[in-house]
């Protein structure tokens, strides 16, 4: 059975939160950025789960629940999480696009993009993300041109 990190209590707080800590790096172990905007970075996924697979990561002060944005951060969070997907969508042409802000292992503000393809693992199912991602990455050359086209696309 699964159950809650024992520091729990600690991360909804921000205290050891990776996503704090790392600051706003151009890249990191998980994805390369495509956007850089006033309240958020976007990292195009290195782990090779799903052609387009995205996360959108809030920045500024530690944030679990984007309940616990006012109405401007809302506003402004949810506008460039919409903005990156619609440059996912003009360069992947998916089916559909899933929006997961879940947060359930790393409770910092983040929405996971993924479009679902004709070819999906689970059609007409939430995409099925496990928490530990396969070791399996899609190539550097293949990550950079992706990567070039979507800042293009998001200028
Ligand atoms: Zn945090």
């Amino acid at each position: 059975m699964c159950e809650w990190p024992r520091n729990w209590p600690e991360l909804i707080r921000g205290i050891g939160c990776e996503m704090c800590r790392a600051g706003r790096p151009d890249a990191d172990r998980y994805g390369i950025r495509i956007y850089e905007g006033k309240y958020s970075d976007a990292y195009l996924q290195r782990a090779d789960v799903q052609r387009g697979y995205t996360l959108v990561i809030w920045r500024g002060r530690h944030v679990t629940e984007p309940t616990e944005l006012d109405d401007a951060e809302a506003a402004g969070y949810w506008a460039e999480v919409l903005a990156v997907a619609r440059a996912l969508i003009t360069m992947y042409q998916p089916l559909k696009m899933n929006y997961e802000t879940l947060g359930n292992s790393l409770p910092h503000l983040h929405t996971h993009l993924l479009p679902r393809y004709a070819d999906d693992p689970r059609p007409g199912q939430p995409f099925p993300l496990s928490a530990q991602l396969p070791e399996a990455r899609i190539s550097e050359d293949r990550l950079l041109a992706e990567a070039a086209e979507l800042r293009f696309l998001l200028r």
